[in-house]
């Protein structure tokens, strides 16, 4: 006979809902704290009358790289409000771990490094890449190799000492998207890195198909208000572990203010993407039909980015706008444009540059939370700026000084 109890689910509960999980993960505690924001520690260094309790915690942090059980030690090694950040991202991309860094650079640093002290110094990497990425994996500065690929020639790229495959999906700036799962595929038993950055975990969990880092440029979605620089790397406890070693012994790490800022700025995460989505979505099917433009770039998985190529001079848009602000960076409420060849992807030589299809007459926009009707007015008065208004490479005379 059924009893109530047999009727309820026996297994673990019923995982909770992205939107859920942004507003309430990383916060379990607080109520039997009695708090209801999450609280800021500063602390760099914290009392411990035991040191031979201290020595066993950092022997066991140095030979396993687990989070430390009990207070934490010193600020480069652990803090407890990057901690709910952590917690809460690895919830939303669906991993068992997160480990957060000082910006998304120093998050990339702490993977290669990791995979290069293993002895894999190879890793093989699919263009367009953010500007800066291209120019870390190219300068081989931290003394590794890379290898550019298309994704079909991944599988053959591999090598002995490849420690990993690196993808950005939608890329940046052309939004080029990459089926997850057939290139997981491809890699084998080589970890596929997904930078995740203009997806989010609001539209695309990579993990679920089959990749095994992701990486954000926190700075970006997560944050989400333009005012606080952070890195996060979503993966399994193991690689996890290896990371908060690598982060412990070059310093790398979230300052617990950024980590405050992010937990925040996750709570509104799904809201404000698909709001931002939403406008994007529409200014991309206006501008496919402009007369004024070539060529619009907008990912089938969909997202608040919008790139599209002018017949015009694409300087010229970036000097008339006057609601949008042209700025490098994106993912904040506000929205920004900026022209990829001159500022995001300026470090990429010319020829690679062009090569993956960043042209000259490309620009990025990130779309913000205003309303649609007036960006598209910006835009279609920037658009049809007559050059006699502005001088080039000057600032035109009707914006206030400093800007
Ligand atoms: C901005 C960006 C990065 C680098 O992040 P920072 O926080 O600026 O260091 C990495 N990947 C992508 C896709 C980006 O847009």
């Amino acid at each position: 006979m059924d009893t109530e109890a047999s009727m309820r689910p026996s297994t673990t509960p019923r995982s909770r809902a992205l939107a859920t999980e942004a507003v309430h993960a990383g916060r379990d505690d607080l109520a039997a704290l009695g708090l209801h924001a999450p609280p800021i520690d500063l602390s760099t260094t914290y009392p411990s009358y035991d040191s031979r309790g201290e020595a066993e915690r950092i022997d066991t942090f140095a030979t396993t790289g687990a989070k430390l059980d009990g207070p934490p030690v010193y600020a480069r090694l652990d803090n407890p409000t990057t901690a709910r950040f952590e917690t809460a991202l690895a919830r939303l991309e669906g991993t068992e771990s997160a480990v957060s860094f000082a910006s998304g650079m120093a998050a990339l640093t702490a993977v290669l490094l990791a995979r290069a002290s293993m002895g894999l110094r190879h890793v093989i990497a699919v263009r367009p890449l953010y500007g800066c990425s291209d120019h870390l994996l190219g300068a081989g500065l931290l003394g590794t190799e890379v290898t550019w690929t298309d994704p079909a020639g991944i599988a053959e790229a591999i090598r002995p000492d490849t420690g990993l495959v690196v993808v950005e999906t939608p890329a940046n700036p052309t939004l080029a998207e990459v089926d997850i799962r057939a290139l997981a595929h491809s890699c084998g038993s080589v970890p596929l890195l997904v930078d995740n950055t203009f997806a989010t975990p609001v539209l695309q969990r990579p993990v679920e198909h089959g990749a095994r880092i992701v990486l954000h440029s926190a700075t970006k979605y997560l944050g989400g208000h333009g005012d606080v620089m952070g890195g996060v790397v979503a993966c399994d406890e193991e690689f996890a572990a290896r990371l908060r070693q690598v982060r412990f012994a070059t310093g790398g790490v979230l300052h617990p203010m950024a980590g405050y800022l992010l937990l925040r700025g996750l709570s509104t995460l799904p809201v404000r993407v698909r709001a931002a989505s939403a406008s994007a979505a529409e200014l991309s099917r206006r501008l496919a039909t402009d007369p004024r433009i070539a060529r619009v770039h907008y990912p089938a998985v969909g997202g608040a980015m919008v790139s599209f190529e002018v017949y015009g001079d694409p300087h010229r848009v970036i000097s008339a706008v006057r609601l949008i602000t042209p700025a490098v960076s994106l993912g904040s409420v506000d929205t920004l444009i900026q022209h990829p060849a001159s500022i995001s992807h300026r470090i990429v030589d010319e020829g690679d540059r062009q090569a993956s299809g960043v042209g000259d007459r490309l620009l990025r926009m990130s779309v913000g939370l205003e309303d649609v009707e007036d960006l598209w007015a910006d835009l279609c008065q920037a658009l049809s700026d007559p050059p006699a208004r502005t001088t080039a490479g000057s600032v035109p005379e009707s914006l206030p000084a400093g800007r």
